[in-house]
């Protein structure tokens, strides 16, 4: 079988796309690895998506998307997809499980959690350290918690760990958070929240579990081994340092810029027939609204594409 369309990830971006191909009769399939929805899947609280009601939390708003999508007949795949071959005219991508063809692809892969690249951070993932409040908040209740990065995730994050733990301290590289004002008002004015400036983790230790990690201030130079609490015996890092775009898949097959897609306004890249769409590409602001411009405007070019290129 040939799709007209694939897109490949069912976060926001691939799930607007994937309503609006299905939408313009399209024979769509969206292909998800994992749990639909991407990064907006881990996110407690979305304020920010205009005219989602005021509880909308990321999973509510995803499972929304993934249901008009389907209602308007897309169909959904759960694999993997591990390589591209976008050489012919119909676009070849090959999953763990199977191989898949079509007229057109919009690549909607989003992006991963970095990591620190500290000694430690590795092993210990999933054993005190964390990338997913979400996730994992209810493992560390009236525990402490430190929090990595400054930027709009960590901070909100942060917040929304204070609904668990009993202390979070936010550990920020510099003496100044880059995350939106409003974002940090809210963290200043929470009492379970402290800072620790000008610092970053430079060694994670444990064997089965996190047991200590070290911290180095970075105008002084003094370094420090922080320890659980001895009542509490256990804490938690949750790191959000930002992202990567999930994209190592197509280098050297599209253009990349800095592991980021190169498009154009409409979402075009290099390779006729192949758009991307959301947080994976070169752009100025990584947001769900932006994803899902990002998937609307690739799935109307790719419905143009197909129109002049495959029909008569
Ligand atoms: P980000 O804005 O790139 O911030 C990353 C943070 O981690 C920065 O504070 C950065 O420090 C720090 N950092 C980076 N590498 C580090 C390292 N190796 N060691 C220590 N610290 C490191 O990432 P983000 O907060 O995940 O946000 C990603 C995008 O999503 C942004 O565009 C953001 O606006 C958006 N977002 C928006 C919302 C919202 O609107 N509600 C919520 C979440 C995310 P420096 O500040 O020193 O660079």
């Amino acid at each position: 079988m040939i799709y007209d369309v694939i897109i490949i990830g069912g976060g926001p971006a691939g799930l607007t796309a994937g309503l609006y191909a299905a939408r313009a009769r399209l024979n769509t399939l969206i292909i998800e690895k994992g749990a639909d929805g991407g990064q907006i899947a881990t996110t407690d609280e979305v304020e920010n998506y205009p005219g989602a009601p005021e509880d909308s939390t990321g999973p509510s708003i995803v499972a929304r998307m993934a249901k008009q999508a389907e209602s308007f007949g897309a169909k959904r795949a759960s694999d993997e997809i591990v390589e591209v071959d976008f050489s012919d005219k119909i676009k070849i991508l090959k999953g763990k499980k199977e191989e898949y063809k079509a007229k057109s692809i919009i690549i909607a892969t989003g992006a991963v959690p970095r990591t620190i690249g500290a000694p430690g951070e590795k092993e210990l993932t999933g054993r005190g350290v964390s990338y997913c409040a979400t996730c994992d908040a209810a493992f560390f209740e009236d525990l402490e918690v430190f929090v990595m990065g400054g930027g709009d995730t960590a901070v909100e994050e942060a917040i929304y760990l204070t609904k668990f733990a009993r202390k979070v301290t936010i550990i920020h590289r510099r003496d100044e958070l880059r995350a939106a004002k409003s974002i940090q008002e809210k963290a200043f004015k929470n009492d379970k929240i402290e800072f620790m400036w000008d610092t970053v983790i430079t060694e994670i230790k444990g064997d089965a579990m996190l047991e200590s990690f070290v911290v180095k201030n970075l105008k002084t130079g003094e370094e420090k081994e922080i320890f659980p609490d001895e009542d509490d015996g256990a804490f938690g890092i949750f790191v959000f340092v930002g992202y990567l775009p999930a994209t190592k898949l197509f280098d050297g097959i599209i253009n990349l810029d800095n592991g980021y897609i190169v498009t154009d306004d409409n979402m075009k890249t290099n390779v006729p027939g192949v758009f991307a769409a959301g947080d994976n590409r070169v752009k100025s602001l990584r947001q769900v609204v932006t994803a899902t411009a990002d998937g609307a405007i690739a799935a109307v070019q790719a419905e143009k594409y197909i129109e002049n290129n495959f029909e008569e």
